[in-house]
């Protein structure tokens, strides 16, 4: 292939809307440009990437037993609407309609944003024995979010290349199986696509489900958290993660209640300041509306409610309650707030986190504006409904089994769930036992974001004159960089016989000063530099460097492609 003849737009600035690294080099490197906010195009060169990504996943997949197929993107709104999720996935989705058709909701199409509901409606339709099972699909197909904020180009797209995979099982131990076999099968993905990925613990958020576990790589411009302990005994994602709070001094004797007057105070801060509260002794109640009930949610002071554990708890929808349903509720506004007393009627359900077990002498918003209550004992003033852990770790905190916790922002390139019944039992998905009784598939759900791990790859192998492509997804292992067209017959030698070992080359033969063409070797990253030119030619040879390493060295033409042969094979 020849520079000359391919499309490849390489850009000495990046525009100013790419912030990140990984951005600017896809687009300075002419991979890839964009068409509207979230949409890409890829050029040749990022596509010979992505294909190179893209098979590996499947030689991956097909490894571990699972199979290919395709589904639609366009998919029925009413196959959603008999699924599980219909309204938590609603505002990521995007409407597929004729310009001609009627705004029936019955004719109404969505942009798959993910395809649990049409793989589980298709097995329902076609698998019914135990002796179909264990199957595990799965494709590798484009996905449509209408990301609110789309950004940091392949990131966070609307649209965007996904691998999914479906596991489908007769007993819950077995799909324990099929979920480790995917979980290994990302491992030696991500290796193998020169990704340093870490295994977190993770929320399952609106997929439900009963466990799951991330693939993030550790980078400041991730827009995940995980949090970790240096030997990695315990990592999860931020939504996840406990850990030991700071301890509080819990008084052994409880006094009784007391008000007192609080005029000037709306915030924890406030009544630290003018009231000598430390942020540990109160108690932050959180009102919300789930699912079209109020609950509350206690948390200490100095702590912060982690929303995803709110949606941990099982409901579809919740956000904060608005002053005005809180103030016709509890008769308080933000500020006085409290859960003691007798407020069930107007609350479904109070959640405490886990740190006010037990907890005496706090100190709490009277539900009165302009008053607090001291001397709360949670046991004794709280009907608490539910114990969890609903805060958000802090820095500088310990792991339950005392170790010091790292928080690192990361990139969440891959997730795998245990989804349990919830999509087959929603859909029907079920099965023939062998003594021909009627049993609920277990299912599995796994996705890798295809696009977003190429940009990944980028963010964490770069230096400031570019991409330093992993071999393996180089979009060509080797440039040949021609300094004399005198010399396009020996260029055109070299790289007739790396193609007989094997080996995709570029023929740098454009028409431009070396400084430039040596400038764009790097930015694009290839792994391996040949350069033909008459200064190599008098030494004897050819130049050859690597492009993670300053010294280059002259061989033999039959000496550079036995060299460039063995290295890429030790790849
Ligand atoms: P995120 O938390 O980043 O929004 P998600 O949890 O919604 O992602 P999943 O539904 O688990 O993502 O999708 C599987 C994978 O698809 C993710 O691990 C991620 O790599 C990728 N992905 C998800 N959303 C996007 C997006 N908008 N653009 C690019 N890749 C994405
Ligand atoms: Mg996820």
């Amino acid at each position: 292939m020849r520079w000359s003849q391919l499309l490849i737009p390489t850009l000495r600035e990046a525009p100013a809307d790419a912030e990140i690294a990984s951005h600017r080099l896809l687009l300075r490197a002419g991979l890839a440009r964009k068409l509207a906010g979230g949409i890409y195009t890829f050029l040749p060169l990022g596509l010979r990437v992505l294909r190179k990504i893209e098979t590996i996943t499947r030689e991956e997949m097909n490894r571990a037993g699972a199979q290919e197929l395709l589904m639609p993107a366009l998919q029925p709104v009413e196959l959603w609407k008999r699924g599980p999720r219909y309204v938590a996935a609603k505002p990521v989705m995007f409407r597929a309609q004729g310009f001609e058709e009627k705004k029936e909701e019955e004719s109404e199409l969505v942009l798959g944003p993910t395809h649990e509901e049409v793989i589980t409606d298709l097995v329902a339709t076609n698998l019914n024995s135990y002796r179909h099972l264990p199957k595990t699909f799965y494709q590798i197909q484009t996905k449509f979010r209408n990301e609110i904020r789309p950004r940091f180009g392949l990131m966070r797209a609307k649209e965007f290349s996904m691998k999914d995979a479906y596991s489908f099982d007769a007993t819950d131990e077995a799909a324990t199986v099929s979920y480790q076999k995917m979980y290994q099968a990302y491992e030696r993905i991500f290796a193998r696509i020169g990704l340093k990925a870490m295994v977190v613990e993770a929320d399952t958020g609106v997929m439900g489900g009963s466990f799951s576990h991330e693939f993030s790589v550790p980078c400041s411009v991730g827009e995940s958290e995980i949090v970790f302990t240096e030997d990695a005994s315990y990592a999860a994602a931020i939504e996840k993660a406990v850990s030991l709070a700071h301890p509080r001094d819990n008084p052994t004797q409880s006094l009784s209640l007391e008000k007192f007057a609080t005029p000037d105070v709306v915030t924890i801060e406030d009544l630290t300041q003018k009231h000598a509260v430390a942020a540990r002794d109160q108690i932050k109640t959180l009102v919300y509306l789930c699912d079209e009930k109020l609950n509350i949610f206690l948390i200490r002071g100095d702590h912060s409610l982690n929303e995803a554990k709110v949606g941990a708890l099982g409901f579809n929808e919740y956000r904060p309650a608005t002053a005005q349903e809180i103030q016709q509720a509890l008769g308080a506004n933000p500020g006085s707030l409290g859960a003691t007393g007798n407020i069930k009627k107007q609350i479904h359900q109070i959640f405490a986190d886990e740190t006010l077990q037990n907890q005496k002498g706090m100190v709490t918003g009277a539900n009165e504006d302009g008053f607090h209550l001291k001397n709360v004992d949670v046991v004794r003033d709280i009907s608490v409904d539910r114990f969890c852990s609903l805060r958000t770790v802090l820095e500088g905190e310990k792991s339950l089994e005392g170790k010091p916790l790292a928080i690192q922002r990361a990139i969440e390139v891959g997730h795998v769930f245990k989804l349990g019944t919830k999509y087959s039992e929603a859909l029907g998905a079920n099965f023939l036992d062998a003594q021909g009784k009627s049993q609920l598939m277990v299912m599995g759900c796994y996705g890798i974001g295809v696009t977003r791990s190429l940009q990944a790859v980028i963010e964490q192998n770069h230096d400031d004159n570019g991409i330093l492509w992993p071999t393996a997804i180089a979009p060509f292992p080797v440039v040949i960089t021609l300094l004399d067209q005198t010399l396009l017959a020996d260029a055109e030698i070299l790289q007739k016989e790396l193609s007989n070992h094997g080996i995709d080359s570029l023929l740098d033969d454009r028409d431009e000063r070396p400084g430039i063409k040596f400038k764009d070797a790097d930015l694009v990253g290839f792994p391996i530099r040949i350069t033909v030119g008459e200064k190599s030619k008098k030494a004897g040879g050819v130049e050859m460097k690597l492009r993670h390493q300053k010294e280059s060295k002259i061989l033999s033409l039959t000496e550079t492609v036995a060299w460039a042969a063995d290295y890429l094979k030790e790849k």
